[in-house]
């Protein structure tokens, strides 16, 4: 999978990405990515400006059309065939793991990066098929949405994540909330991990683990619980909360 963010400011992009879990992936090949300053892309080579005020007044500066076109144009002539291209913006359909399990089927994805006002509507509507929001909330710049974006679908490429079983019962993957988890010591500031974790019995463990998930989403989330007691009627109709024994 290889990833090319579009943005006035690839340093903080790079910065991020080549860490821990996603460095080694990078590493390995299973995927790369790489950050295209769309500032190479001005005719203004004088003041390397790509920003203008906004027609019919209003704060702030908008980035305009031609570099960002520009930019997506050169991307797309370096590809094989052409890449989705995936705006990030506070107006885009809400990140999800769902999403994120949707763009993992790309094997190139553009991701253009806004910033200060955002970008001349004329080249989002001529070049952008997609549009993703990280949260209901507005941030000064796509850099970090864009990183998120990677992060989140990295972690569903087989081999990037070194468990490869640990996507898989994360949380969102079937419709819940993980389980706790527990690691050494066996006591820690007088709090015991729980003995059913300890006794080696796999089945029971599974199912302590399922109803703790389902305990925790019911709390924590009652949107997602609801959505999946309408998906397992078979859980609904056991009256499947905390089976017994699973306290
Ligand atoms: N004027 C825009 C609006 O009201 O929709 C917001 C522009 S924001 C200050 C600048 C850039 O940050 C956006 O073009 C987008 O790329 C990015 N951005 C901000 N919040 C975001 C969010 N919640 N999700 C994704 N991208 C976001």
């Amino acid at each position: 999978m290889h990833f090319h963010i579009l943005t006035l400011f690839p340093e903080m992009v790079l910065q991020g990405l080549h860490t821990s879990i996603l460095a080694r992936a990078m590493e390995r090949g299973l995927i790369s990515a790489d950050a295209v300053n769309i500032r190479d892309y001005t005719m203004d080579r004088r003041h390397g400006r790509v920003d203008d005020y906004t027609y019919g007044g209003g704060a702030g500066m908008l980035m305009q059309a031609q570099p960002v076109y520009d930019c997506i144009e050169a991307v797309q002539s370096s590809l094989q065939k052409r890449a989705r291209v995936v705006f990030l913006t506070p107006q885009g359909r809400v990140f999800n793991q769902s999403i994120a399990a949707e763009l993992a089927q790309e094997e190139e994805l553009i991701l253009l990066c806004g910033h200060y006002e955002g970008i001349d509507e004329r080249v989002l509507e001529e070049s952008v098929d997609d549009s993703i929001s990280i949260g209901d909330y507005v941030l000064t710049g796509g850099e970090l949405p864009a990183m998120i974006v990677v992060d989140a679908v990295s972690r569903l490429i087989p081999g990037v994540l070194g468990n490869g079983a640990s996507a898989e019962t994360d949380s969102f993957q079937d419709g819940l909330l993980e389980y706790p988890q527990y690691s050494r010591p066996e006591v820690w500031h007088g709090r015991k991990v729980p003995d059913i974790l300890l006794s080696g019995d796999h089945a029971k463990v599974d199912a302590w683990r399922h109803s703790k998930a389902l305990d925790r989403t019911r709390e924590r989330r009652p949107d997602l619980f609801q959505a999946y007691m309408q998906n397992h009627p078979e859980e609904k109709a056991a009256g499947k909360n905390l089976p017994d024994g699973c306290n």
